[in-house]
């Protein structure tokens, strides 16, 4: 073995929930910021988040990526953080050699780091030293061709690339309450615990289509942005990693802030 190969990365689906996460300290952001000391440190980031949905799958190109506010009706103070991580062009460029099959789009300047990235990783990584890569999510696409992108993307781990997928497994925003801990509504509790059990035995083939033959996973996933980075996770994860349900609970009645770690 080379002594000098990166050690295989981990992939964490991690729940972001509110954009007030980014600036709370709470059970879920302390989980985080251990989360991020207990990992080996990354060569660089790609990150899927539930935010940036486009027609074309597309990649961040650019050396140094702005931070998004893409959100309204919050305090300045979450208008005014800035993650300035740097970007990663040759990255972008492997994810578009590697994964030959789909056209990916490299972006030099319409996106950058969107809240579904660093709302997570000011908290995972409080120091922004880490290139962060972030590809989108093409909409006009099904549940199982997000899955087999992962699973085109699970080689990336080997070269010390940490994929994260970012968004809620549950995620309602017709049914929230605005008090973060407000009690869970029954269906959303039902689908988080139902999503969980299906990936601890590994039954991926039950998550990767349209979840809209039941009422709670029609009110969990009333659309998909917000769940199909979890495909990207579980696309890019390996039989032999263990499962860890890093964090889990419900914010806003609504929102399942359920974070995974494989391997
Ligand atoms: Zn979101």
């Amino acid at each position: 073995m080379n002594i000098d190969a990166p050690a295989r990365m981990p992939v964490l689906f991690l729940g972001h929930g509110s954009p007030l996460n980014a600036l709370a300290k709470n059970d879920y952001t302390e989980l985080l910021t251990k989360l991020g000391k207990s990992l080996p440190v990354p060569k660089a980031i790609l990150c899927i988040s539930a935010h940036w949905t486009t027609q074309g799958t597309w990649v961040t190109h650019m050396k140094k990526p702005k931070t998004i506010h893409d959100f309204f009706g919050f305090p300045d103070e979450l208008f005014a953080i800035q993650y300035p991580a740097p970007g990663s062009p040759e990255l972008a460029e492997k994810i578009c050699q590697e994964i030959a099959e789909t056209k990916i789009e490299l972006d030099d300047s319409h996106w950058g780091l969107d809240h579904g990235t660093w709302s997570v990783l000011r908290h995972v990584y409080p120091e922004p030293k880490i290139p962060v890569v972030q590809l989108s999510l093409d909409m006009t696409k099904s549940a199982s061709f997000h899955y087999s992108m992962g699973e085109r993307l699970g080689k990336l781990r080997d070269q010390g690339v940490l994929i994260i997928g970012s968004g809620n497994i549950v995620h309602n925003l017709r049914r929230l309450e605005w008090d973060t801990n407000a009690l869970p509504r029954p269906w959303a509790l039902e689908f988080d615990q139902w999503v969980k059990q299906k990936i601890n035995v590994r039954d991926f083939g039950s998550l990767t289509r349209d979840m809209n033959q039941v009422e709670s996973e029609r009110l969990s996933v009333p659309t998909a942005e917000h769940y199909y980075p979890l495909l990207y996770t579980i696309g890019a994860a390996s039989q032999e990693d263990i499962v860890k349900h890093v964090y889990e609970g419900i914010q806003n009645a609504s929102i399942s802030m359920r974070c995974i770690q494989f391997g």
